[in-house]
């Protein structure tokens, strides 16, 4: 394996910590060169000891103060940066070869959008980047040549599955011979779940997924396929997929990521443990495979794996993700900073979970009868993710 030297963006969150888990396997080849964090500050200080960083992104000098409180020695304290401004260019700095980009929602788009431009290695786990702004990205992956490897575990089986497996770039249209993508869904904690239960669920509750150990967004993301909905729109702009051609299925043991059918009848699938040290250490290692620390496919004690369609009246979200992918970009936008307002809201317990939907929905009608804009600058997306923000913040205020 070559060489590099990695900034983790959001380094204290689920797919940080599996990251830094990975690198530490490889320290012949892999080092650390940034680490930022927006919360948990005395866990970067000591992934910052641990890891030997250069350099540190907190969001605010107040963070800073923090940082330095809960520094405690080790190798030379790193350098500390503050402010979102800090991540866009930290990325950029020479010594990086690499930069996972792993912050969670929209406010992660700036920070990927620029390493996308300064031609690093990128390894996509905040889908929300693509989902609020996949032309530019893929557009500028393309100018820049950066190598763009995707994260997310279904978008990782689909890359590993299709036949040019070799090439981390942008594509602009779908690879030859290819029929669909098919994503697989677990379904998540509701998914037998009786409907009329579903108002009265908790946070704790949505965030109990019965496969996977993730971050508290995207947990609540997967009870709503709302998480589904917005990978729908990442593999398209990924694989440069048309909407007819990905097929939602859903597969409550997680162990198909996701699969690729082709023009023959031939399916191919990648499978494995639900572990994201998987898919990342595919993106660090590749071309090569590397060790993970993931544990064998246990087939056998498996049994069974199981397929249905989705139920797109039990999850709504799902519904209003193929609406917005149709309808635009603009709509995309909406779709993700609405959804990223519910979800925040209903963590607090300040809307019911089948809220969530409503204040989408609601949303993306309101936003529809914009003026279009071409959104193909990274201004024009971050005002219509802040106007859609107070759209959807009003909404939820009028449901408490
Ligand atoms: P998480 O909530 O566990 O961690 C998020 C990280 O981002 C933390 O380090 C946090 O400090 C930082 N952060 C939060 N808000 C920020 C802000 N405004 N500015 C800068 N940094 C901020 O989330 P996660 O589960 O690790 O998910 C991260 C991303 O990866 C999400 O986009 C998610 O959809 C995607 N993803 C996660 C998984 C998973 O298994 N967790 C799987 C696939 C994709
Ligand atoms: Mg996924």
């Amino acid at each position: 394996m070559q060489a590099q030297n990695i900034c983790v963006l959001g380094s204290t969150g689920s797919i940080g910590v599996n990251t830094l888990d990975v690198i530490a396997r490889h320290p012949e080849s892999l080092s650390v060169y940034a680490l930022s964090a927006y919360h948990r500050i005395e866990q970067l200080a000591e992934q910052a000891r641990q890891t030997g960083a250069k350099v540190v992104i907190v969001p605010t000098d107040q963070a800073r103060a923090r940082f330095l409180q809960a520094w405690r020695g080790g190798p030379a304290r790193p350098e500390i940066r503050v402010g979102a401004q800090a991540l866009a260019d930290t990325v950029a700095d020479a010594p990086v070869t690499t930069v996972m980009a792993a912050i969670v929602g929209a406010a992660g788009l700036p920070a990927a959008l620029a390493a996308a431009r300064a031609g690093k290695r990128v390894l996509l786990a905040n889908k929300e980047a693509l989902v609020a702004a996949g032309g530019l990205f893929m557009r500028t992956v393309r100018e820049s040549g950066a190598e763009l490897l995707p994260i997310d575990s279904e978008h990782n089986a689909i890359f590993q599955c299709l036949p040019q497996a070799g090439r981390a770039t942008a594509p602009t249209e779908p690879a030859k011979g290819v029929r669909r993508l098919l994503l697989t869904a677990s379904g998540g904690p509701f998914r037998t779940t009786a409907l009329d239960q579903l108002a009265s669920v908790t946070p704790d509750q949505a965030c109990a997924h019965p496969n996977w150990a993730m971050g508290r967004k995207i947990s609540v993301d997967s009870a709503t396929m709302l998480n589904k909905g917005l990978e729908v729109i990442e593999a398209h702009w990924l694989f440069a997929m048309p909407v007819n051609r990905i097929q939602v299925v859903v597969h409550p043991q997680s162990m198909v990521h996701s699969m690729v059918e082709y023009e023959d009848g031939s399916v191919l699938a990648q499978l494995g443990q639900p572990d994201m040290r998987t898919p990342i250490a595919y993106g660090l290692g590749f071309p090569e495979r590397i060790a993970s620390g993931v544990g064998l496919l246990a087939l056998t004690a498996l049994g069974r794996l199981d397929f249905e369609e989705p139920d797109f009246e039990r999850f709504p979200c799902l519904r209003l993700s193929f609406h917005a992918l149709r309808a635009g970009q603009a709509a995309c936008v909406a779709l993700n900073a609405a959804n990223e307002i519910a979800v925040e809201r209903f963590l607090k317990q300040q809307i019911r979970y089948t809220e969530i939907a409503g204040v989408i929905e609601a949303s993306l009608d309101r936003i529809s009868g914009l003026p279009a804009s071409a959104l193909d600058s990274l201004d024009e997306v971050l005002a219509l993710d802040a106007h859609t923000r107070s759209i959807a913040s009003e909404f939820c205020l009028l449901r408490t």
